[in-house]
């Protein structure tokens, strides 16, 4: 698929079809614009002809409002498979929540991402169109971006999709790309620990957040299954490897479950695994799934358990809650058809 493609990937592939190299320039900027191949007026119809089958289709099949001001979309793929991102649009610019996989194999107890397993990894081309698609619906073009942050924190397991994650990574920020700075990005994952170390040692930079939910092992594994394959002490140590590495702050997310992991026990044990980093705990009262029998706390309860992470020494804010009333909030995006309630 096109979108797969860097410029000069793309100037490679219009040099294979027999093509002056120029054109792929043009091809490169309408694709970004997400123009239907007909659309893109300084290409002739007999190259046209030769890139059909390697252009992009896709449908939407829902796009929500939220009164909030988030807005969900549903978009159908070219195989029939739908993925769902957000547009999240604050003071200071606009951000897409991405999905990185049609569906996950994660198991999380909470989270409506995982209730059908995986189907399948989404390619580097299908990630991007997502950001192009709200880029677009702005306004943007490839030198007029409108999208300022991307977070990798749709459906799906990012470091479970490495190689078609950190491909999207670098076409999202190459210079004749839509340039987006990493610093602008946050990737977050349950913590697949070798990976977080590949990311590093690959020279990536971006935000790295980590879903932490649990203070201590044994509770972790009760609600999230990679805690049986990796330990907090050993995802902590690749923290440290990565903050090491790049200097970036790590962000841990801990979804507030009543009577879960918002005990005092908890966020005392919690402190004390963070203490003497350089991280920031984002606290989020869990957000309803259907499915799901577990209970979020109010938001009075987790700007109290803030407050008491602050005493004790641990940078903590709570999450603004956007778009759960299209269920376009953490942990509520999925693989259904339209997308809709
Ligand atoms: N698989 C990656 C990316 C998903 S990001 C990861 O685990 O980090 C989505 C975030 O929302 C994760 O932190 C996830 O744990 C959290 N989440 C999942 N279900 C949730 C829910 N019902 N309420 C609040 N947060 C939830």
């Amino acid at each position: 698929m096109i979108l797969d493609l860097s410029l000069k990937e793309m100037e490679e592939y219009v040099c294979g079809l027999g093509e002056q190299k120029f054109r792929a320039k043009q091809l490169f900027e309408g694709a970004y614009m997400l123009k239907n191949l007909q659309d893109i007026s300084t290409l002739s119809k007999s190259f046209k002809e030769k890139v059909q089958k390697d252009y992009f289709s896709y449908e939407v099949l829902a796009h929500l409002k939220s009164k909030d001001g988030t807005e969900k979309v549903a978009i159908k793929l070219s195989d029939g498979s739908v993925v769902e991102s957000v547009l999240l649009s604050y003071k200071y610019g606009h951000t897409v929540c991405v999905s990185t996989q049609v569906g996950c194999r994660m198991g999380c107890k909470f989270c409506a991402s995982t209730l059908n397993g995986l189907q399948r990894n989404l390619t580097s081309g299908e990630i991007l169109l997502q950001v192009l698609f709200f880029n677009a619906y702005l306004g943007g073009t490839l030198k007029e971006r409108k999208i300022t942050n991307i977070v990798l924190m749709g459906c799906g397991e990012p470091l479970d999709n490495y190689d078609n994650v950190t491909k999207f990574l670098r076409l999202v920020c190459a210079e004749d790309g839509l340039n987006v700075s990493q610093r602008n990005i946050s990737l977050s994952t349950c913590g697949l620990v070798p990976n977080i170390y590949k990311l590093a040692d690959d020279g990536f930079s971006v935000t790295l957040t980590i879903s932490l939910h649990a203070p201590d092992d044994d509770l972790r594994k009760t609600i999230m299954p990679i805690a049986n394959a990796y330990k907090i002490e050993e995802i902590l140590q690749a923290c440290d490897y990565y903050f090491n590495k790049t200097g970036r702050r790590i962000c841990f997310e801990y979804s507030l479950i009543e009577g879960v992991n918002d005990t005092d026990d908890c966020i005392l044990k919690l402190s004390k695994i963070l203490q003497g980093r350089t991280c920031h705990v984002n606290l989020i009262p869990l957000n309803s799934v259907k499915e799901k029998k577990l209970l979020g706390v109010t938001r009075k309860r987790a700007y109290a358990i803030a407050e008491k992470l602050q005493k004790l020494g641990v940078s903590a804010t709570v999450r603004r809650s956007l778009g759960e009333d299209i269920d376009g909030a953490c942990g509520q995006l999925r693989n259904r058809l339209g997308g809709a309630k």
